[in-house]
């Protein structure tokens, strides 16, 4: 499918639920930016401009910032369970709103409705509920240290959390920080990215009544602008950000000047590793599949785990990637608001661009492009839809191999030893995901104790599951979330309690 095919609904005609949307909410109440400047959010598969919310920088990351202080004392002594049960009151709120949400979300991210959009607004809702439960299980040990002398510990939240999070699954992620911050015990000051706030704003709109006034706030804005802010605020005890290494770097540095605490989840280049048995005739179907679904394509290959490097044992790499080229065209690419869609739109003309060139380059190298095309220039109302594109005949050296691409660009090498292909897997500065395809329980136990990376799948293309520990090792992050253990460790300090009696 060429580009021109592609047709998209006038924006008008979406019947967007916007009417409720708002501004910042700071302190309990909803407030427009204090320069009174806004920031247009744009439908990338239209280019229409449907909505515009306030561009908060200093002053209102520390208004936000000092509401969250002074709300801090009294949730904190609030019991556990019983802020667990205000987070699943949210995730009724947002069950009883899923749709508007996921529209919303589709609109503003370019995510297909019926393949992304709506999944993430369950996943949201699972998020929600999982931390709803668990928080009341913030426990600490107990230690007997000799006669008469014992040690036992508490888990003490932190203070203000500032969460920084990306536009690629935004309201997800808010979930993810809204449910480990406020679970355990701190206030919280988020920043959605200023390309998708909208969904998130929904949330905040139904979250401003459930929680007491301060506890919760919401700042939108650029990076630059309002994230610097926030990273910087000498009263924020702890960032939490998702999103690329470079400013998680930034946000590292800032954080290290006050001795702040942060976890970071930054980018991926995830390798996907077929062994032969995984695609004999019976399988090669559902491992296809599981290889488009592994890259993110339905997505535009826009997520942090995208499975981006394919590497294929020689003896069926011709038959493993005639079929993935057979799956992915059937997929439908168009509108992220028509259900018949399967991939949307990538999210901006920056990261139209930025694909468009690692393509070109590839291709003016040598690569071999297997199906796909270097995406055209666009005219000023065309929406951002580039056709997936498979490499081959690219050495494990190339940019487009090594660096994140964060588009539908997917590289495929066939492989002969499983050294080498383990040696290829961890060449890489990223460490967040990989993905293992064969039945020989040995041989994906022994490379799944020897690659690399936060979270390995053998046989599965899934996203995360709420309960599982999920983190990025190397320059992919610090920390992880979607489990108690890693929301108690990130958000909460030890205190160690010692008594001779
Ligand atoms: P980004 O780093 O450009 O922006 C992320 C957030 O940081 C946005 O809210 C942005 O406004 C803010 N920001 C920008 N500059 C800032 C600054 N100087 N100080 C503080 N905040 C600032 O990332 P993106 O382009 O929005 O998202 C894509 C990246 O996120 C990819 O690298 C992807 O792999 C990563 N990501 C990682 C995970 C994960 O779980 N590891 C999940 C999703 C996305």
């Amino acid at each position: 499918m060429s580009n021109a095919a592609i047709k998209t609904a006038p924006a008008d005609a979406l019947a967007l639920p916007m009417e409720g949307l708002k501004g910042q909410l700071i302190d309990g109440t909803w407030t427009p930016a204090r320069d009174g400047t806004t920031l247009d959010v744009v439908n990338p598969c239209h280019r229409s401009v449907i909505a515009a919310v306030g561009a908060g920088k200093k002053p209102d990351a520390d208004a936000a910032v000092a509401a969250a202080k002074a709300a801090f004392p009294s949730w904190r002594r609030m019991a556990a369970r019983s802020r667990g049960a205000l987070l699943t009151e949210l995730a009724n709120r947002v069950a009883a709103h899923a749709e508007d949400i996921a529209r919303v979300l589709a609109a503003e991210t370019g995510n297909a409705l019926r393949t992304q959009s709506r999944p993430e607004v369950q996943s949201t809702i699972e998020v929600l509920r999982y931390y709803g439960g668990v928080v009341s299980e913030q426990k600490g040990e107990t230690l007997p240290l000799g006669p008469g002398l014992f040690s036992f510990t508490t888990r003490e939240p932190l203070g203000v959390v500032a969460a920084i999070i990306p536009w690629n699954s935004p309201l997800v992620l808010a979930a993810v920080k809204i449910g480990m911050a406020l679970g355990t015990g701190n206030t919280l000051v988020l920043k959605p990215a200023e390309d998708a706030p909208l969904a998130v704003i929904k949330v905040a709109e139904l979250a401003a009544d459930i929680f007491p006034k301060g506890v919760f706030n919401l700042v939108t804005g650029t990076g630059e602008d309002a994230g610097a802010a926030l990273s910087g605020h000498p009263d924020v005890a702890k960032i939490s950000f998702t999103g690329s290494v470079e400013v998680g770097k930034l946000v590292a540095h800032a954080a290290a000047g006050r001795i702040a605490r942060a976890t970071l989840e930054l980018g991926g280049k995830s390798p996907t590793i077929v062994y032969p048995d995984a695609a004999t005739p019976e399988r090669l179907d559902a491992l296809a599949t599981n290889v488009v679904n592994a890259m993110r394509f339905a997505r535009q290959g826009q997520s942090c785990t995208a499975g981006s490097r394919l590497y294929v044992h020689r003896d069926v790499f011709d038959a493993v990637l005639g079929k993935v080229v057979e799956k992915l065209g059937a997929l439908r690419i168009g509108d992220a608001l028509d259900e018949a869609t399967d991939i949307g739109a990538i999210i901006n003309e920056e990261r139209y661009a930025a694909v468009r060139d690692f393509v070109r380059e590839a291709v003016e190298a040598g690569g071999e492009i297997v199906t796909g095309e270097v995406p055209p220039e666009l005219s000023a109302s065309d929406g951002f839809f580039p056709r997936p594109v498979i490499f081959k005949n690219l050495g494990n050296d190339w940019r487009v191999v090594r660096e994140e691409v964060f588009g539908p660009v997917l590289v495929a090498i066939p492989w002969d030893s499983e050294d080498e292909v383990i040696g290829w897997a961890n060449d890489t500065h990223y460490g967040l995901a990989a993905y293992i395809f064969t039945h020989d329980v040995t041989a994906a136990l022994k490379a799944a104790e020897r690659i690399d990376a936060g979270w390995l799948q053998v046989n599965r293309a899934g996203g995360q599951i709420p309960g599982m520990s999920y983190g990025g090792i190397k320059q992919s992050g610090i920390g992880s979330e979607y489990s108690i253990e890693g929301a108690l460790e990130a958000y909460t300090a030890r205190k160690s309690v010692t008594i001779n009696v």
